[in-house]
C-alpha cells in the first residue's frame, strides 16, 4: 500500500456510497485539502497530516480496530452490528437512517409484542438480536445480505427489519414501517490505542476541533439586519447570543446596524417582533467556520 509510513494520520472513508461526499465535503470545511482523488486506495492531503483510505463501509470497523486505519467515518449502525472495539470520537450530524420493522398489510404490528414467536428477516441480525433481547421477545431471525423487503412475499419471514429512508422500497413490496428499533447517523471513531499514541492523538485531536467548529457554524447563523434606535433595547433582549452583538451606526442616525450569530432555526421565532419593532434589512448568512 502506498503511503503507509509517513506518520500521517490513516482515516477510513467509504470509497463509494452514502457516505462518501458528506464525509469529503466535512474535510474540505475542516480546510483539509485532498486533491487528485479519483479510483485510488489511498490520497494524502496537501496542508495536513491525513492520509485518506477508501474502502467499503462495513469493512471499516475492523480495519480501525486492528489499525490498518487510525481512525474512520462509518454508520453507528455499521459500527454496533460489526461489534468491533472502537471509540466513537465525534457524531457527524449526516447520514441519517432508521433501522425500523416493517410488516405486511395483513400481519399487524402495533406493539413490539407483535413479534413475539414471529419471523424477521434482516441484514442486521445483532442489532435485531439485542433489541429482541431487551424486550424479552423470542423471534426467529433470518439473516439476508441484502432485498430484505421481498421476504415476507416470498413467505420466507413475516416481517422485515431493515434501514428505511423514504418508505419507497417498502410502498413497492406492499409493506408497512412499523417501528423504530436503532436511530443512525456517521460518525468518528478510532481504536483505544491510536488514542494513547501521543503524535497521533495530537494529530485527532486538531481534526476533532475543527470538525466541532464546522458542526456549530452548521447549527448557526450570522443575521444582520438595521434597527430603529429606541427599538435597540428591546431587540437586543430578544437576541440569544453568545457574545454581546455588534452594532453599527449608520449614515442614517434614527438607525443602527445590528450583527449577531443566532441558533439556525430561531430567527423563525422572532421575525415576527423584529418587523413589528421596525427591523429591516433583514439578511442569514451561513458560517463557514466557528472558533471556540
Ligand atoms: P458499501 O459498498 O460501502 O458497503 P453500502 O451499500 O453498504 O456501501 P450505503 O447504502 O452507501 O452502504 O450506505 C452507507 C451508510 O449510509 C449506511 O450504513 C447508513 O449508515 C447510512 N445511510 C443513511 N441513509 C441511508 C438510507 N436511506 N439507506 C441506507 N443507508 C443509509
Ligand atoms: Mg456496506
Amino acid at each position: 500500500m502506498e503511503n503507509n509510513n509517513n506518520g500521517n494520520l490513516k482515516l477510513a472513508i467509504q470509497k463509494k456510497g452514502r457516505l462518501t461526499e458528506k464525509s469529503l465535503e466535512l474535510l474540505k470545511l475542516c480546510g483539509i485539502d485532498i486533491e487528485n482523488y479519483s479510483e485510488r486506495l489511498v490520497v494524502s492531503s496537501q496542508n495536513f497530516p491525513i492520509d485518506l483510505l477508501f474502502l467499503r463501509d462495513d469493512d471499516i470497523p475492523e480495519y480501525v480496530q486492528d489499525g490498518v486505519a487510525d481512525i474512520g467515518i462509518v454508520g453507528e449502525n455499521v459500527v454496533r452490528e460489526k461489534e468491533a472495539q472502537i471509540e466513537v470520537l465525534e457524531k457527524l450530524g449526516f447520514g441519517k437512517c432508521k433501522i425500523m420493522m416493517a410488516h405486511p398489510q395483513n400481519m399487524p404490528l402495533n406493539d413490539p409484542k407483535d413479534l413475539n414467536h414471529k419471523t424477521i428477516a434482516t441484514s442486521y441480525p445483532k442489532i435485531l438480536r439485542e433489541y429482541l433481547q431487551t424486550n424479552g421477545l423470542n423471534s426467529k431471525i433470518i439473516e439476508l445480505s441484502g432485498s430484505v423487503e421481498i421476504a415476507p412475499s416470498l413467505g420466507v419471514a413475516d416481517f422485515i427489519c431493515d434501514i428505511v429512508s423514504t418508505g419507497n422500497t417498502l410502498m413497492m413490496n406492499k409493506l408497512k414501517k412499523g417501528f423504530a428499533i436503532f436511530e443512525s447517523q456517521a460518525v468518528l471513531i478510532s481504536a483505544e490505542k491510536t488514542i494513547k499514541d501521543q503524535e497521533k492523538s495530537a494529530i485527532i485531536s486538531d481534526l476533532v476541533r475543527r470538525i466541532r467548529s464546522v458542526q456549530s457554524a452548521r447549527r448557526s447563523r450570522y443575521l444582520m439586519m438595521n434597527v430603529p434606535k429606541e427599538a435597540l433595547p428591546k431587540i437586543m433582549h430578544l437576541l440569544p447570543s453568545l457574545r454581546s452583538p455588534t452594532v453599527v451606526p449608520l449614515a442614517d442616525e434614527t438607525l443602527v446596524a445590528v450583527h449577531a450569530v443566532i441558533p439556525a432555526d430561531y430567527i423563525w421565532s422572532i421575525v415576527d417582533v423584529l418587523k413589528q419593532e421596525g427591523a429591516s434589512g433583514i439578511l442569514l448568512l451561513p458560517i463557514e467556520n466557528m472558533i471556540p
